[in-house]
């Protein structure tokens, strides 16, 4: 790691010259879960063929049966709030590493037709009152989209 100090006296770190490449398979399930989300802007979970229960974003085994599961099922881009968080700090993303414009919000949300919660960006709206666990959200996606979690760009309020 390396440390330097800009004009402004702010400290950075970095990595340097060091990477860390890393290169996984999401699985056969999770490649069709993005695929769908990439072409057709849609969600798929996966159901438990046993207790039921749609996972969002997919798995291959439901934990409380221990079974595998291989029906996937279409669920909505809307769902509802769970819980959520306002970020007001700035900090270099380090995705991209560029400061991140604040505020703006993460949340946990329960998509329509799932039984389990799905995390992402949430717009903050002027009227930070109109956020609140079980508002309506929606995702909204990139324009251009190359198969991951990153072609949704965030939900955002339903509006009412
Ligand atoms: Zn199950």
């Amino acid at each position: 790691m390396i440390t330097e100090e800009n004009k402004q006296g702010l400290f950075f770190m970095h990595s340097g010259d060091a990477s860390q490449p890393y290169r996984y398979t999401v699985g056969t399930w999770g490649s069709k879960f993005l695929t769908e989300l990439r072409d057709h802007k849609q969600f798929y979970g996966i159901r438990c063929p046993k207790c039921k229960k749609v996972y969002v974003p997919v798995r291959q085994v439901c934990g409380p049966c221990f079974t595998e599961m291989t029906e996937l099922v279409p669920v909505s881009a809307e769902g509802k709030i769970v819980s959520y968080t306002i970020l007001r700090f700035q900090f270099l993303d380090p995705e991209t590493g560029e400061r991140k414009p604040i505020p703006y919000g993460y949340g946990i949300f329960r998509l329509d037709g799932a039984d389990t919660n799905f995390q992402h960006f949430i717009a903050v709206p002027e009227d930070e009152s109109r956020l609140f666990i079980g508002a309506r959200v929606r995702a909204v996606f990139r324009e251009e989209r190359r198969g991951s979690l990153r072609d949704i760009l965030h939900f955002e309020l339903v509006a009412d």
